[in-house]
C-alpha cells in the first residue's frame, strides 16, 4: 500500500509556487493578493480561512481576510462582492462556505468576477471545465487530479467510482475523471444517497473517490484488492480524550481497508492540504493572467 501524502505533495507545491512569487519580485511585478471573506463565526469555517491566510503568508502573496456578521444581508454581501471585482489590487477571492441562511448562495456566487473566481464555482467556469476549456478548476478535485497525477496512478480505463454529488467535490470530480487524457480517461460513476446497493459498485471499483462526510462509511468488504481510494470526507467527531475535544475523521475506515489498497489517502493529511495548496495554484494563475 501506498500512502498518498497530501501533506507532503502540498508543501511541494507551495515551494514551487514560492519561488515563483521570488522570481516575480525580482522582475518588480506586483505578487499575487487573494481576498477571503467569511460571514458569521462558524469554528469549522473560521479555522479554514484562518489556514488558507496563513498558506498565502508561507508562499509569499498578499491576503486580506474580510470578516462580515452573522447577520450580514444579502445586499451588504453584493456590495462588497462588487467591490472586491472592481478593486485592481485583489487578483482573486473567494466566498467561505456555507453562507447564513438568509443569504441566497447561487446568485452569490453568480456575482463574483469569473477572472477572479479562484474557488472555481461560477457556472461559467463550472462550464469551462465541463468543456475542457482553461479554467479555474474547484480546489478540492483539482487538488485530487494532482495527486493521482504526481504520485503516477493510473486511471486510463479504470472504473471510478465517486461517492457524493455536491457541487464542490462529488459533481466536478465526476466530470475531470472522464475527460480525455492524464488523470482522465475513467469510466465513472457517480452515486448519491438514492443509490441503491452502494456495496455492489463499490466493489466493482477501481478507483473510489468518496465525498459524502459520513465517518468510516466505507468498510473493507465494500472494495476489491488494489483498489485506490481517496477520502475527501473530513467530520468532527466528539472525543473526551483529545484536548479540542473531537477528533477529525475521514469517510473512509482508513485502518481496514488500507490492508486492500494498492494507494489510499490518509485523514488529516490527504485531500485537505491539498485543496488549500491549489487555492494557491489558482491564485497564481489569476494573477498571470491579469497580467
Ligand atoms: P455535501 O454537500 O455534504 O453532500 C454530501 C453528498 O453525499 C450528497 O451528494 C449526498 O447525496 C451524498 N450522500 C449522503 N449520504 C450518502 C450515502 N449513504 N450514500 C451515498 N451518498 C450519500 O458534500 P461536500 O460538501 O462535498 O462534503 C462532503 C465531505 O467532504 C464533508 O465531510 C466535507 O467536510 C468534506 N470536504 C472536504 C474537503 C477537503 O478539502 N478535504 C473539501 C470539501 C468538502 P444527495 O445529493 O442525494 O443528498
Amino acid at each position: 500500500m501506498i500512502l498518498l501524502d497530501g501533506k507532503k505533495v502540498s508543501n511541494d507545491i507551495k515551494n514551487e509556487i514560492t519561488l515563483e512569487v521570488e522570481k516575480m519580485k525580482e522582475r518588480g511585478e506586483k505578487v499575487p493578493h487573494l481576498a477571503a471573506v467569511i460571514v458569521g463565526n462558524d469554528g469549522a469555517s473560521l479555522t479554514y480561512v484562518a489556514s488558507k491566510v496563513k498558506a498565502c503568508e508561507r508562499v509569499g502573496f498578499d491576503s486580506t481576510l474580510i470578516r462580515m456578521s452573522n447577520t450580514t444581508s444579502e445586499i451588504e454581501l453584493l456590495d462588497k462582492i462588487e467591490e472586491l471585482n472592481n478593486n485592481p489590487e485583489i487578483d482573486g477571492f473567494i466566498i467561505q462556505l456555507p453562507l447564513p441562511k438568509q443569504i441566497d448562495t447561487q446568485k452569490v456566487l453568480m456575482a463574483v468576477d469569473p477572472n477572479k473566481d479562484v474557488d472555481g464555482f461560477h457556472p461559467m467556469n463550472f462550464g469551462k471545465m465541463a468543456l475542457d476549456m482553461s479554467t479555474f478548476i474547484p480546489a478540492t478535485p483539482f487538488g485530487i487530479l494532482e495527486l493521482l497525477e504526481r504520485y503516477g496512478v493510473e486511471t486510463n480505463g479504470k472504473h471510478t467510482v465517486v461517492i457524493g454529488r455536491s457541487h464542490i467535490v462529488g459533481r466536478p470530480m465526476s466530470i475531470l475523471m472522464g475527460r480525455k487524457g492524464f488523470p482522465g480517461n475513467s469510466t465513472v460513476t457517480l452515486t448519491h444517497s438514492h443509490t441503491k446497493n452502494i456495496n455492489q459498485i463499490t466493489t466493482q471499483a477501481d478507483i473510489i473517490i468518496s465525498a459524502l462526510g459520513v465517518p468510516d462509511f466505507l468498510k473493507a468488504e465494500m472494495v476489491k484488492d488494489d483498489v485506490v481510494v481517496i477520502d475527501v470526507g473530513i467530520s468532527r467527531v466528539p472525543d473526551e480524550t483529545s484536548p479540542r475535544g473531537y477528533v477529525l475523521k475521514g469517510d473512509v475506515d482508513f485502518e481496514n481497508v488500507s490492508k486492500k489498497a494498492s494507494y489510499i489517502t490518509p485523514v488529516p493529511g490527504g485531500v485537505g492540504p491539498m485543496t488549500i495548496a491549489m487555492l494557491l495554484k489558482n491564485t497564481l494563475l489569476a494573477r498571470e493572467r491579469r497580467q
